[in-house]
């Protein structure tokens, strides 16, 4: 069995962004010479995500939407967290999001779904965040 690692970099301008990591993945895979097994990605910061959707804008605003009304990010002074930091609806966000996720590797392809595609959900950018490719097969 083959195993591979590698470390996927963001620095997104904006507090919130959802990028399409998809093509980085797909590279991923190809430099590991994988061709049957899985490939986890996961967010290695407490507040981004990584999830798997459908790469559609209006579906981003919706998402954009809706976390703002679980756990709007102000005022900062309503969360117990926001002592010293003022990420509690990162963290929220981060929670309802998911961690990570994994794909089936099939033939050197990601064995996707209809329409899947995977995401980096950033909910307390403007710093330096990194994401986990391992990928495990043969
Ligand atoms: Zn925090």
């Amino acid at each position: 069995m083959k195993s591979f690692r590698k470390e996927l970099h963001f620095h997104t301008k904006t507090r919130r962004a959802y990028v399409n990591i998809t093509p980085q993945v797909e590279a991923a895979l190809t430099e590991s010479g994988i061709r049957d097994g899985l490939c986890l990605v996961n967010a290695m910061n407490i507040t981004a995500s990584v999830f798997i959707n459908d790469n559609e804008s209006g579906l981003h605003h919706d998402f954009e939407r809706w976390l703002e009304k679980l756990a709007p990010e102000k005022p900062h002074s309503q969360y117990d967290h926001n002592g010293y930091e003022d990420n509690a609806d990162a963290h929220l966000k981060r929670s309802v999001m998911g961690r990570e996720v994994v794909v089936a590797v099939t033939g050197g392809k990601l064995d996707f779904g209809t329409w899947e595609q995977i995401f980096y959900g950033e909910f307390d950018g403007k710093r330096d965040k990194r994401v986990l490719v391992k990928i495990i097969g043969e």
